[in-house]
């Protein structure tokens, strides 16, 4: 059982590696929330919210799960026992949405959950490979060029998977350039982020000719019936993300046939227990999976590689190493990828297998309050 006692929550603002520019200027941190809750048997466990600044992935931001932490999970929460972690859920489901801050909670739990029990986080979710190969994504290049640069900056680092994101700037030619510079094997996929219509089909099936992996989420964040159109007209399997809020929509997904595999991120379903349905439903239905990412810290990243590490997550996943994007992480030891681009989850230390640099994490909070549970 377990009966948790305080939960803190802070923003803190992370320093990026290379600032990058949006359309409204040039970011050089993210905000993050994290939360730290500790349990009545003296157990505390570090968790990372995934909503970003803006509502532009989901309709969730740092704010709206901090507002909805403080004003409605944690009285909801307050003073009972959990019989096993995804009961979180359960006490929290008469709040629609906001799956992102209900993810962080139920995260720390688990995690809670393998202290007590004296695992790591990993074998508790049923873990099995001790090495996880990694993909990564490169984002919109303004030129075919930079794009090619930079693909070839990531092979030589040895990720086993190069996702590039397209856009109606940055299509076909793109793909071409990529497929002309480094020939027809290497392991190749694209992510639209919800950028096309079925107006755009020429397009899409002119996508089909370059063996890609997958096509990430042509159609609109929360479509699926377009994408099973869209699937019966592509050979290349179609991978969605944004559309799978949760097990239910996965099932809808096999049932339309609106893809072939599953982008699956705790953050965006509800948590670890349902990406756990998620998993075992892909593995039912014979479909791939992998974990996707949203730019975690080593915190965040930690619960991911320890999901990645269970035998239906059959492609690469998006776990690149937090120097990949921090001038410097806050978690120790600091995760490093093998030559051969793979991650070691731990299963050594029961729950996480990774600590939080707290001197650190002090030094970079803006803001930060201690709730009783
Ligand atoms: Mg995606």
């Amino acid at each position: 059982m377990l009966t948790l006692d305080a939960i803190e929550m802070r923003e803190i603002r992370l320093p990026l590696k290379q600032p990058f520019r949006t359309a409204s200027g040039v970011q050089d941190s993210r905000r993050i929330l994290l939360l730290e809750i500790t349990a009545r048997t003296g157990e505390t466990a570090w968790s990372e919210c995934v909503a970003q600044e803006t509502p532009r992935y989901s309709p969730e931001t740092i704010d709206t799960a901090w507002f909805a932490i403080r004003e409605w999970f944690v009285p909801a929460l307050r003073g009972c026992a959990l019989a096993a972690p995804s009961d979180v859920l359960a006490r929290l489901a008469v709040f629609r949405g906001h799956r992102m801050a209900k993810a962080a909670l139920e995260m720390a739990c688990w995690n809670l959950a393998a202290q007590q029990a004296g695992v790591s986080l990993a074998a508790l979710l049923g873990g099995v490979r001790r090495r996880v190969p990694v993909g990564i994504a490169i984002g919109v290049q303004p030129e075919e060029r930079l794009l090619v640069e930079r693909v070839r900056e990531r092979l030589a680092q040895g990720y086993r998977n190069v996702k590039i994101k397209i856009g109606p700037t940055a299509d076909a030619r793109f793909v071409e350039a990529v497929r002309a510079a480094f020939g027809p094997d290497i392991p190749l996929s694209v992510d639209a982020n919800a950028s096309y219509t079925l107006a755009d089909i020429e397009l899409l099936r002119a996508l089909d000719g370059y063996g890609l992996t997958m096509i990430e989420q042509p159609l609109a964040h929360d479509d699926l019936v377009r994408h099973a159109d869209l699937q019966e007209q592509l050979a290349t399997p179609i991978c969605l993300d944004e559309s799978i809020t949760g097990p239910d929509r996965a099932e809808d997904m096999v049932r339309l046939r609106s893809g072939r595999i599953v982008n699956v991120k705790p953050g965006r379903v509800g948590g670890l227990s349902a990406a756990l349905s998620i998993h075992a439903l892909c593995q039912k239905h014979g479909l791939d999976a992998w974990v996707g990412g949203m730019l975690e810290t080593g915190i965040g990243r930690a619960y991911n590689a320890a999901l990645a590490s269970l035998p239906g997550f059959t492609l690469p996943g998006d776990l690149a190493p937090g120097s990949r994007y921090w001038a410097q992480d806050i978690v120790r030891p600091a995760w490093t990828m093998s030559p051969d681009g793979f991650v070691e989850p731990p299963f050594e230390q029961p729950g996480l297998g990774v600590e939080a640099d707290r001197d650190r994490i002090a030094r970079l909070t803006h803001r930060s309050e201690r709730l009783a549970l």
